[in-house]
């Protein structure tokens, strides 16, 4: 028989773990499917899992590794009775009431919850090159605001030619010597005001008709190896920093079809966290394409807990 909750939380994030605080210290008891730790791209404790120092998360004056903060967000809502599952959730229904959840492949639901808030990241596409996922954290990154203060003084390169790869990279010319954009084709796909703004920077360069063929180093980036593709000529760009600006992807494969999405797929939210569903809540990078912050995603995740409370005392749960 399905377990019942009252407040199930898929995700184990900055905005999932932060909302299991809340909902634990209201003594709601969440249950918290935090991922699967095989999965590179669902795994407990999100995206931060992924990176060595964070400064920018208020409160480490001296910075924390990610595992780090993630480890003491989780012994947090533990603390307070969160009931947390290393598992993932195979499937949602959200048309019935109680909510139901899968973590099997039985025809039985695994859990039934009142509310649900869904906290289950976003993703950055990445190149798929020989280096990428070794150097990731290592003079490889997939967001300029948190790590270009680490790139001061360096040539770096951005990947991609949309407006994100342009702002990324004008921000980066804050810190950087210079900064290459690698794009694949002749012209760029960003608006026309990014373009001029890239264009007539005097500390950005372009390399047109270029692909990467590999990320160059042993424990940090030390080249970028890319081919021209009209030449096919190969070289290596002489970077120590490497951004891959090449777009992102919210984790919405289970909700597709049961709730309201953006345009450009992230979830919709509408007053707080609320979705186009009832007693459903959404926090954090999966409703969230312009911040995509650690501290932003723990505070809609707060914003979350505190509306299903309400919304609990408001339908006497
Ligand atoms: C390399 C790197 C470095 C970064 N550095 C910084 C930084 O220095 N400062 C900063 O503020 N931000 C940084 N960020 C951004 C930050 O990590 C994100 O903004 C933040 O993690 C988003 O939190 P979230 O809780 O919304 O989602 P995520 O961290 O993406 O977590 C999503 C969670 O959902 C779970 N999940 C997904 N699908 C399912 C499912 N079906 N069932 C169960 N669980 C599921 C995953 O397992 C995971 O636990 C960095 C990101 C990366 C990739």
């Amino acid at each position: 028989m399905a377990q019942h909750t009252k407040v199930l939380i898929v995700g184990s994030g900055p905005a999932g773990l932060t909302a299991a605080i809340y909902a634990a210290r209201a003594q709601l008891s969440p249950i918290v499917i935090e991922g699967e730790p095989s999965s590179t791209t669902d795994q407990p404790g999100g995206q931060l899992m992924l990176t060595t120092d964070i400064e920018n998360f208020p409160g480490f004056p001296d910075g924390i590794g990610g595992p780090e903060l993630m480890g003491q967000l989780r012994a947090q809502a533990e603390r307070f009775g969160a009931d947390l599952r290393v598992t993932k959730v195979q499937q949602i229904d959200l048309s019935v009431r109680p909510f139901q959840a899968w973590l099997t492949e039985d025809d039985e639901p695994s859990i039934e919850a009142d509310t649900v808030i869904l906290a289950t990241g976003a993703r950055s596409l990445m190149l798929g090159v020989p280096g990428e996922e070794r150097l990731l954290s290592h003079g490889l990154s997939t967001c300029a605001t948190c790590d270009g203060f680490f790139f001061r003084g360096q040539d770096i390169a951005v990947v991609g030619g949309g407006d994100s790869a342009l702002e990324e990279a004008l921000f980066l010319t804050r810190f950087a010597s210079s900064v290459t954009i690698v794009h694949r084709r002749d012209s760029l796909r960003a608006s026309k005001i990014m373009q001029e703004r890239a264009l007539t920077h005097e500390k950005i360069r372009f390399a047109w008709n270029t692909q990467v063929t590999e990320v160059v180093g042993d424990d940090k980036v030390s080249g970028l190896r890319v081919k021209n593709t009209v030449t096919g000529d190969e070289q290596i760009l002489d970077v120590t920093g490497v951004f891959v600006a090449i777009g992102h992807v919210p984790n919405t494969t289970l909700v597709r079809g049961q709730l309201e999405l953006e345009d450009n797929g992230y979830i919709r939210t509408f007053t707080g966290s609320t979705t186009s569903v009832d007693g459903v809540f959404a926090a954090g990078d999966v409703q969230d394409h312009v911040y995509r912050q650690a501290i932003t995603s723990a505070g809609s995740g707060c914003m979350a807990a505190i509306d299903a409370e309400r919304w609990l005392e408001s339908h006497g749960e």
